[in-house]
């Protein structure tokens, strides 16, 4: 085993990244050390290289990036009860106290003392990453190491739908990143009627309809309300997933719902966003709610079963691996309005 390794280091507060020569962490009771094969690059990651001033105010360099990963278990601290060398794992990306009242309460995926794999604890932009056993999950030997580092962002997507449960119902996903779209392809597997795709790019919304969308509209070019109403007879849906993060379309969303619609937020606003109260929380009765991350573990066992089905295809979302040496390049690609995640290798 070498003492050193490669990682993608957050090393100064402004934006960019630098490859480091690291020490290998030491495994430690309870935590575990995974070779890391594949990583993916996160809406989250690309804001951490971007450095925009929400994420300066909420992060302190020196870290290693990354957290939506898949690799092979190396070694195991003592205490560790449920992995093994040669176990193959992917990761969450949280990181709980498992003492305080949210965790001791079944709801560890909204611990108070949270820490965040790739922000505030280190993360998988490099050879190896060291977690507590309670951050892994076992998955398939022979799974794509790809199809594996994603099983998190499709945990954003499955969580959401566990929330607003659209069996039957008529949904709308607005804005058609990866999140969305992989919201779209989970909806039909999980049951909804009809399902209206938004988005700014022509590209995305094709995308979109290959995951299952019915309807299709661009938001630079039509009226969502009026477009969404007009195919519903006037009524509006019973759900929508709003995983653009816009103002705008958070807005759309609480119009083109039916009364005592279910509005869920995966897309994370970079501002304060305003809205009327008074028409929409009370006389429209809407319910609205948000989703952070997976719930841990109900949301990871879905995300298994949905792979192990063998119905769900979301390999169209999963594009190129870079070497991570190459970042840059990823970065940019992933930043272009690609429809696919972009990965990094570290091997
Ligand atoms: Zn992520
Ligand atoms: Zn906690």
């Amino acid at each position: 085993m070498p003492e050193k390794m490669k990682a993608l280091q957050k090393t100064f507060p402004q934006p960019g990244a630098e490859i480091k020569e690291i020490p290998i962490p030491e495994v430690k009771p309870g935590l575990v050390l995974v070779k890391v094969e594949v990583a993916a690059i996160c809406g989250s990651d690309q804001a951490v290289y971007r450095w925009p001033k929400h994420i300066a105010a909420k992060t302190s360099p020196p870290f290693t990036m990354g957290h939506e990963y898949c690799g092979m278990v190396v070694d195991v601290g003592s205490n560790v009860q449920n992995f093994s060398v040669g176990d193959r794992v992917v990761g969450e990306t949280h990181v709980p106290c498992g003492n305080c009242y949210m965790c001791r309460g079944g709801t560890q995926h909204l611990c108070i003392n949270m820490k965040s794999v790739g922000k505030t604890y280190d993360g998988c932009f490099a050879e190896y990453i060291l977690v507590p056993e309670s951050c892994l999950i076992k998955v398939h030997k022979n799974i794509n190491p790809s199809l594996g580092a994603i099983m998190e962002p499709l945990g954003v997507a499955v969580h959401a739908l566990q929330k607003t449960n659209p069996c039957g119902e008529t949904l709308a996903v607005l804005g058609c990143g990866p999140i969305g779209l992989m919201t779209i392809a989970v909806s039909k597997q999980m049951g909804a009627h009809i399902v209206f795709a938004t988005s700014r790019s022509d590209a995305k919304l094709n995308m979109a309809q290959k995951m299952g969308a019915d309807y299709q509209f661009n938001s630079r070019q039509d009226s969502v309300v009026e477009a969404v109403k007009a195919a519903t007879n006037d009524e509006g849906v019973d759900t929508v997933i709003e995983a653009s993060g816009s103002k705008e379309a958070f807005i759309e969303g609480l119009e083109i719902l039916k009364r005592h619609g279910k509005f869920c937020l995966l897309g994370i606003p970079t501002e304060p966003v305003l809205f009327d109260a008074d028409l929409f929380l009370i006389r429209k009765e809407l319910n609205i709610t948000g989703v952070w991350g997976r719930k841990m573990y109900s949301t990871w066992m879905l995300v298994d079963q949905l792979i192990a089905s063998g119905k769900l295809n979301v390999n169209p979302l999963i594009g190129d691996v870079y070497r991570i040496e190459d970042y840059a390049s990823a970065f940019e690609e992933a930043a272009s309005g690609t429809v696919q995640r972009i990965f990094l290798s570290p091997g």
